[in-house]
């Protein structure tokens, strides 16, 4: 019997100040990767400033630390997922949507490495290329697609593991402008083995000519298309509202959520994991801290680097038009809950944990002053 538990209030910030010192005696570090982890371990402490709030109602004072919204924070994410969650309901269309995942064989991992930007543009380029190539041919659907694409970088033990995630409505805009579903009424979307087929082979070809360009370090394996290119395709069930949630917990996880890490010494990091070959068990690993940093470096992405993408009738210029001409044509009841507010989505995703609210009475709180780093607020007064 496994103990799969947390044992200790160790979490990504604590062992950032625990090993950051060791990690950076080890190995040399990038200007951007030190910046992350600083950030992260500033997260909520004074050395990022504070707010104090008063109450509304009762005229209590509540004092606030900031948090560093790093987008590799998972203590800032949560925050960032449900405002996005809220902004994805308004653009729901009444049709079936599919989860596809396309990932990439072990060895491109070193290239990965060496190369993340360019790669992992790669990566994005070739996956919605093909699901485009499919949707245009006229056999199979014969209209324009749309898709919201998420890159991870991580399996379940922090390994290095690029992959991105899609959620493709079954169908697309054709050329009269009308929405068009894919066969059997959007309760089949593509095969996956030809989905992989081309994939993969539209990926080593550019990847192929990108080395030529001199574009890419280090060597380009060969026979890169017998390897296992990996397409998994299935039909995201429920409401539209369970599809968005459930796009909601990829598109803002981080490499690893603070609840998976369970233990922490003045030397070893464990955290558990869930073992996909063993019908997800729950399992625990136990690594250096240093090591576990190491492996955290590994999804940090490269600065302003675009980690969700609208695609397709769903990019940002197209998705206002194209969305109202499909549910007009679809009849579907247009969505007039007015958008809400940054502070109404909190208070309805986090009720009594909301900031915004007064622990003593639920009141409303109201900014009094903002310090700065240099000023923040004693730390023991803190929430
Ligand atoms: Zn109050
Ligand atoms: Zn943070
Ligand atoms: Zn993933």
């Amino acid at each position: 019997m496994i103990m799969v538990g947390k044992t200790s209030n160790a979490d990504l910030k604590s062992i950032i100040e625990q090993f950051l010192p060791s990690l950076i005696h080890k190995r040399g570090l990038t200007g951007h990767q030190l910046k992350v982890l600083s950030a992260l371990s500033a997260c909520r402490t004074s050395k990022l400033g504070g707010s104090a709030l008063a109450c509304g109602d009762c005229g209590s004072v509540h004092y606030v630390l900031h948090s560093c919204r790093n987008r590799h924070c998972p203590r800032c994410q949560g925050i960032d997922k449900e405002l996005w969650i809220e902004d994805r309901k308004q653009e729901l269309l009444p049709v079936k949507y599919y989860h596809v995942v396309f990932t990439v064989p072990h060895d491109l991992l070193e290239l990965f490495r060496f190369n993340r930007k360019v790669m992992y543009n790669l990566l994005f380029e070739k996956s919605w290329e093909t699901i485009s190539v499919f949707a245009q041919d006229p056999k199979l659907l014969g209209a324009k697609p749309g898709a919201i694409a998420v890159l991870h970088t991580w399996d379940q033990q922090l390994g290095f593991h690029p992959h991105v995630h899609m959620i493709v409505p079954a169908g697309g805009i054709d050329k009269q402008g009308k929405w068009k579903s894919t066969k059997q009424d959007g309760n089949f979307l593509f095969d996956v083995k030809q989905l992989s087929n081309v994939f993969s082979a539209r990926f080593v070809s550019k990847l192929r000519r990108l080395k030529r360009e001199g574009k890419i370090k280090k060597h380009v394996p060969r026979d890169l298309i017998k390897e296992p290119w990996v397409v998994y395709a299935k039909q995201a069930f429920g409401s539209p509202e369970s599809v968005i949630e459930y796009l909601g917990r990829y598109s803002h996880r981080v490499a690893i959520s603070n609840h998976r890490i369970l233990k922490g010494t003045s030397t070893h990091v464990t955290f558990s994991w869930l073992n996909r070959k063993a019908g997800y068990r729950k399992e625990t690993i136990t690594l250096t801290g240093v090591e576990f940093l190491e492996r955290y470096l590994e999804h940090i992405v490269p600065p302003h680097f675009r980690r969700i993408r609208y695609l397709g009738f769903l990019s940002n210029r197209n998705k206002r038009e194209a969305i109202e001409k499909i549910r007009e044509q679809l009849l579907a009841a247009h969505v007039t809950r007015p958008g809400l507010s940054r502070s109404e989505v909190l208070a309805l995703r986090f009720g009594k944990r909301s900031v915004l609210q007064c622990r003593e009475c639920g009141g409303e709180l109201l900014l009094l002053e903002s310090f700065p780093k240099e000023r923040a607020p004693p730390e023991n007064r803190c929430a």
